[in-house]
């Protein structure tokens, strides 16, 4: 779940977000309780002062005059490597196939998370469009710290792959230990022994795991002034955490698991979490062949530093593959093939990523985008029929 989807559910769930509004610090006339005078008359409207306006309101608006691009329909058909089962309804799901192919999304992949009935259920609906959606399984962690933890979770897992889950994902593990959506194994790391056999089994039946490990950086650091992600990283901060792996030893975590199960395939969402240190992440690759990773909602963290980041995607273009995690709106998508295929400079997109700094495009090459749309994840989940045969 992203921050987006976050405050979306945070809605309907009725719970309190944020701080009173911009209007209300400023003492609008809008702000009923605040704009009343004594005599109870509405006091003349105040101009904003930099002191009053908060960081959460800041919505600056570019003022170049420089080009603007429209990417409606992405450049290359498109395999979506991350998202989930956002769709609940059948309507939803036609809305969503709509809206796929309208922006040039080929086929998406739903992480559920989940295991059993769960599973079966999403797996279901999602089958009216199956060659639009692939369903993965999730694992079930139940006994995990008890003696005997495996066989169960293999037989769930082999039942899951009867059922037509083609990989797994999303297990998280943000330094506490492994998450399936619901099921939780505290203390247990992907390269913990026990998981050992789950992850050659993955291998064996041709699964592809989608594993993410850590979170971004900002989200570790001090929540003061010198927090360039400030806005994002309060939100889902992991600094008033104690007793967790940080980022660092997370990803040395997923490289050791990596390399252990080296005949199966892990997909590390968010390019690891190492978007702010991707020289790590290409060192990471090198000595993996069997890692991936997808660029899912890291869009706002790559485009501040757009020639380092092409750079990147240049070298390890067919390590990169293409996801989202962040619903099925078209403004969504559209955003993502801005940031990927254009030019564009400074522009704006806080409603969609809550980082209050402007974004640039990375201006990749037709090889590239080819690639990391579509022609990686096709190899990748083409790869599977032959290690099963
Ligand atoms: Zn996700």
């Amino acid at each position: 779940m992203n921050r987006r989807t976050f405050l979306e559910w945070a809605k309907v769930a009725g719970l309190a977000v944020g701080l009173p509004s911009a209007a209300e610090a400023f003492g609008s006339p809008q702000s009923n309780s605040k704009s009343k005078g004594l005599a109870g008359t509405t006091t003349p409207h105040k101009p904003a002062s930099p002191e009053m306006i908060l960081l959460k309101d800041y919505r600056p608006a570019s003022i170049y005059k420089i080009p603007v691009t429209h990417v409606d329909k992405a450049k290359f058909s498109i395999i979506d490597m991350h998202s989930h089962p956002y769709a609940k309804t059948d309507a939803q799901i036609d809305d969503w196939v709509r809206n796929m192919d309208e922006v040039g999304v080929e086929k998406t992949i739903i992480l559920t998370m989940t295991t059993g009935a769960e599973f079966d259920k999403i797996y279901k609906q999602y089958s009216k469009y199956p060659g639009r959606f692939e369903v993965w399984c999730g694992f079930d962690f139940a006994g995990y710290n008890k003696p005997g933890f495996g066989p169960a979770a293999i037989k769930e897992l082999e039942r899951c792959h009867q059922a037509g889950a083609r990989g797994v994902g999303e297990i998280h593990d943000k330094g506490k230990g492994l998450r399936s959506g619901k099921s939780n194994a505290e203390g247990m790391h992907p390269d913990d022994p026990r998981m050992d056999a789950l992850w050659e089994k993955c291998g064996e039946l041709g699964m592809p795991i989608s594993l993410h490990v850590a979170d971004p950086i900002w989200m570790y650091q001090k929540m003061d002034k010198t927090n360039d992600g400030l806005m994002n990283a309060y939100h889902w901060r992991l600094d008033n955490q104690p007793n967790i792996v940080d980022l660092s030893r997370m990803v040395d975590i997923l490289e050791r698991t990596a390399a252990r199960h080296s005949n199966t395939t892990f997909i590390a969402c968010h390019f690891a979490n190492l978007d702010y240190d991707l020289a790590r992440l290409g060192e990471v690759f090198e000595r993996n062949p069997n890692l991936y990773a997808d660029i899912s909602a890291r869009y706002a963290e790559t485009a501040p530093i757009p020639r380092f980041a092409a750079q990147f995607y240049e070298k390890h273009a067919d390590r990169l593959v293409y996801g989202t995690d962040m619903g099925f709106d078209k403004p969504m998508y559209r955003v993502t093939f801005r940031i990927l295929e254009s030019l564009d400079e400074h522009f704006y997109e806080i409603e969609q990523f809550d980082y209050h700094w402007a974004l640039n495009g990375l201006g990749l090459s037709d090889r590239i985008l080819k690639q990391v749309y579509h022609d990686n994840a096709a190899t990748l989940l083409a790869a599977r029929e032959s290690r099963r045969s």
